[in-house]
């Protein structure tokens, strides 16, 4: 009997556990559903809505190779896809619905709602564990609450974890030929002009194996040093891929442990540190889950929903379009608006910057986030601003505010990073790329800093402590 595959976000053959029991069963056909309304709802912009379509053509190329027949349909929100799904499934003849799971709250209501209705119409639906080592739920507190804090979780996860959650699943064997044909590769929509992904980013199941195993050659045994200067290109690049299943977190951690004598925590430093970073994007997922009031647009502590923020529209616009006056924060934000990503030190200072400086709602700047990064990936995004804001799970203090320029001297020390994203002040000697003075700004037209930090630190100070 005939089983209908549903892609998300785990746009890959290999290592795929719903496609691979499903192709266990007996043949497959697979089907990814645009629901471009609904993403564009979810905050998505035109980078990560690209490099989702282009993942799928790719997916259909690859899945063509086993003979399974990739079908297209445009199901603009989640609401729609019960119904879409089991008119396909009646359609084609197909007993069975499998997929992978996915834990922020929107598309865990969708797939409870696809689940009773392939019940209730007396059809068999499995989904699995795909995208992280542990169900949310399965490592708990002593007290049995899910984690709030990142180091006890990642204890957990290291005591708990075991050869058969690391385990890959095999690509499907090559079935017999369908009777079913594959779509033709549907157009990319008209936003995907004004998509920087198309020239920057391929998307693709065999980009992320590319992009791993560059990161694992060449990078890897310097990433504890390196990681954190925007200047080097010393991290994997593989958010995109992984926030869309392109690669899996099996294949990174396996093909990290091969280079590690076959440890995850210890060892090799550069290793070890990169697979916590892949804890961390877990630990996230767990969060989103555990506590779905961070879905729904709310501060993980709660009585930070008090906070008077200022949100000032002149300096909400100055951040975005990077005319802050200072340099870090203006070349982080060009990064971000012509690459669509970010390098992840530069997220916490530019995150930091908006939400503790400016006093912007963390909400902001997590929407504009979202609409550039060709990574947007719900759960470590809102996790990453609600950490800058000092609102969220495991944040930092909220006394501990980056001194922007202090930052900007020791990850970017040669003022490279800067110069590379800046070109008025590329000009200038590298150590005065961090604050450059009154009259050389006005020399090669660089505002000046829009506010002071030690002004912006106390009243940021104030405001926090006034909740208290
Ligand atoms: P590497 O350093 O090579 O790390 C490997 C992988 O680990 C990453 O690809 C990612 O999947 C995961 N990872 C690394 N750091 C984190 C982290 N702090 N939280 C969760 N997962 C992590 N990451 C996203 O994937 N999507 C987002 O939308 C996103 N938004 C962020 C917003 C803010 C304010 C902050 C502070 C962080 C955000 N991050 C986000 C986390 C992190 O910045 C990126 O994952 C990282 O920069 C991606 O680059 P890389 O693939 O080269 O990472």
């Amino acid at each position: 009997s005939l089983t209908l595959m549903w892609f998300r976000s785990d746009l890959r053959v290999h290592d795929n556990t719903a496609l691979h029991m499903a192709a266990r069963r007996g043949p497959v056909v697979a089907v990814f559903l645009r629901s471009m309304e609904q993403w564009q709802q979810h905050g998505h912009g035109a980078n990560k809505i690209t490099f989702w379509l282009q993942g799928a053509n790719a997916l259909g190329k690859a899945l063509a190779q086993y003979n399974i027949p990739l079908l297209n349909r445009h199901v603009p929100t989640f609401e729609a896809a019960p119904g879409a799904l089991l008119a396909l499934a009646e359609t084609l003849g197909a007993t069975s619905l499998y997929f992978n799971r996915e834990y922020p709250w929107n598309e865990w209501q969708r797939d409870q709602a696809v689940i009773n209705t392939f019940r209730h119409a007396g059809l068999d639906v499995q989904s699995f564990r795909d995208a992280i080592a542990f169900e949310p739920g399965e490592l708990v507190t002593g007290k049995g609450d899910f984690y709030s804090v990142f180091t006890p979780f990642s204890r957990a996860w290291h005591r708990s974890i075991e050869a058969s959650r690391l385990n890959m699943f095999d690509a499907p064997a090559c079935q017999s030929l369908a009777s079913i044909s594959a779509d033709p590769e549907p157009e990319l929509p008209t936003l995907s002009a004004h998509s920087v992904a198309t020239q920057q980013w391929v998307s693709g199941e065999q980009e992320a194996s590319n992009h791993l195993h560059h990161f694992l050659s060449q990078q890897v045994h310097l990433y504890a040093r390196d990681r954190d200067f925007p200047a080097i290109s010393g991290t994997s690049l593989l958010s995109p891929y992984l926030s869309l299943g392109m690669i899996s977190y099996r294949q990174c951690m396996q093909a990290a442990m091969a280079m590690n004598e076959g440890l995850l925590a210890e060892g090799n430093p550069g290793l070890a540190t990169w697979v916590k970073e892949l804890i961390w994007r877990e630990f996230y997922q767990h969060v989103a889950f555990g506590f779905p009031r961070v879905c729904k647009g709310r501060a993980f502590q709660q009585h930070t929903e008090m906070l008077a923020w200022r949100n000032d529209p002149k300096d909400f616009a100055a951040w975005c379009e990077g005319h802050t006056g200072y340099p870090i924060i203006d070349a982080a934000m060009r990064q971000l608006r012509e690459t669509g990503w970010m390098h992840n030190r530069l997220r916490m200072i530019t995150a930091m910057f908006l939400t503790k400086h400016l006093l912007t709602d963390w909400r902001k700047g997590e929407a504009f986030f979202l609409r550039h990064l060709v990574d947007g990936d719900f759960a470590a995004n809102n996790g990453g601003w609600q950490w800058a804001a000092s609102t969220g799970t495991d944040a930092a203090p909220y006394f501990r505010i980056f001194n922007p320029t202090t930052q900007s001297k020791r990850f970017d020390p040669d003022g490279q990073f800067i110069g590379r994203w800046l070109p008025l002040l590329d000009a200038l000697p590298g150590k005065q790329r961090h604050a450059p003075d009154p009259v050389l700004r006005s020399e090669v037209g660089y505002p000046a800093p829009l506010v002071d930090h030690q002004v912006a630190r106390l009243r940021a100070l104030d405001t926090f402590k006034a909740l208290s």
